[in-house]
């Protein structure tokens, strides 16, 4: 038996398809094989024999790109009519298994890693290295003040720098791979205020400073002015939303999207959504869009970094594995056809902190593998029409 597992493991797959997306490159390549051993990828070649004794799956004229990469999700939210309402009535094993559900809906549409930034009780670690799921990237609960957003996931910390630090140093102590930081309030939680900072700005440092300290990166959800700019200072990695969110509309401010940009922050742009008959976005979200937009725009002019962080599961609009459909709204924004492409794939991967081995079709690099049917440079629809996804080798199943 042992002798049979081990040239189980030997195995080679050799998957063929029309055209290839690696990761980087500004084109696709023609008649790609890219042979995959066990969870690795062994090699990648244009217009060759697939090697002999192999296991051969041709896709046709598919288009093969690395797995996607969601770099903000809720798998403990169910993108129900009230996400809060139904996690509130759900007892944690029944929580686990909804997140794993979750999971394999984001595999099925391609998604095949996922950064959570926000569960209930660190219950997104346990499933993390799970077979059949996608890679998990875990924040944990997100800090937050004490009723502050989202504070019902249970990172309710005390609002001064040794409260903090303190809630920073115990998600270190329980293994997250990520600190997420509620900077400012959010719809999703009434009572608090989407244009408001939630903390002080030296308490902000100070958590940002207790993280790093742990190697640990930062990312805040920021949709006020005044929580981007302490995030700004605070020196945080990665913002999420980035709205400049005001009471009354849209802040509009050049010189704090010139030093995002100068200090290389990543912008976690909420895109992607499918289109759900009779749901639309609530009155004070949509007549804000446009104008959101055009700020995201001017970041990305500058030369802001951007990922599409979903925020799949907060509503029915955004289900588990909606980021097939966030590159065309990164296109909206300015992204050229690859750079949309690299923004849920390498780009997103290097922000996951696994930019060496995901991200990109390469020898060595994890075999997560993502068909579509089309051409995804020219129809950002086409990473919609999945054909087959492989995650760590194995197919997943649709
Ligand atoms: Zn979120």
């Amino acid at each position: 038996m042992t002798h049979l597992t081990v040239s189980e493991r030997r195995r080679l797959t050799a998957v063929r398809a029309g055209w290839l997306f690696d990761g980087i490159g500004g084109q696709l390549v023609a008649d790609p094989v890219v042979v995959l051993e066990g969870a690795r990828i062994r090699s990648v070649e244009a217009g060759v024999v697939p090697p002999p004794g192999a296991d051969v799956v041709d896709l046709g004229g598919a288009t093969l790109l690395p797995g996607l990469i969601d770099t903000h999700v809720h798998l403990a939210f169910d993108a129900g009519a009230d996400p809060v309402a139904s996690l509130r009535a759900r007892a944690d094993e029944e929580v686990v298994a909804a997140m794993a559900e979750a999971g394999r809906a984001s595999l099925r549409a391609g998604v095949t890693t996922v950064r959570d930034l926000g569960d209930r009780g660190y219950l997104s670690l346990r499933l993390r290295g799970r077979a059949g799921l996608p890679t998990i990237v875990a924040a944990g609960p997100p800090i937050t003040v004490p009723q502050g957003h989202c504070h019902f996931l249970g990172g309710g910390a005390e609002p001064t720098q040794f409260g903090v630090r303190r809630a920073v140093r115990e998600h270190v102590d329980r293994g997250v791979d990520v600190i997420k930081i509620m900077a400012s309030g959010g719809t999703l939680t009434p009572g608090t205020h989407q244009h408001r900072a939630q903390f002080d700005r030296e308490v902000l440092c100070a958590a940002v400073d207790e993280a790093h300290r742990h190697g640990l990166p930062v990312t805040a959800h920021a949709h006020g002015t005044s929580a981007i700019e302490d995030a700004l200072v605070a020196g945080v990695d990665g913002m999420e939303h980035v709205t400049f969110w005001s009471a009354d509309g849209v802040d509009v401010r050049e010189d704090l999207m010139c030093a995002i940009a100068e200090r290389r922050i990543v912008i976690g742009a909420t895109v992607g959504m499918v289109p759900v008959p009779g749901a639309a976005p609530p009155a004070e979200i949509a007549c804000r869009l446009p104008a959101v937009r055009a700020n995201l725009r001017r970041l990305h002019e500058l030369g802001a970094p951007f990922v599409a962080g979903t925020d799949a599961g907060i509503a029915p609009m955004k289900p588990h594995g909606v980021l097939n459909t966030a590159p065309a709204a990164l296109r909206e924004i300015g992204l050229g056809p690859a750079a949309a492409l690299r923004a849920v794939t390498s780009v997103a991967a290097g922000v996951c902190g696994l930019g060496h081995r995901k991200g990109r079709i390469t020898p060595g690099f994890d075999a997560d593998l993502v068909a579509v049917q089309g051409d995804p440079l020219t129809d950002p629809s086409a990473l919609q029409r999945v054909v087959a996804v492989y995650a760590h080798g194995a197919r997943v199943r649709r």
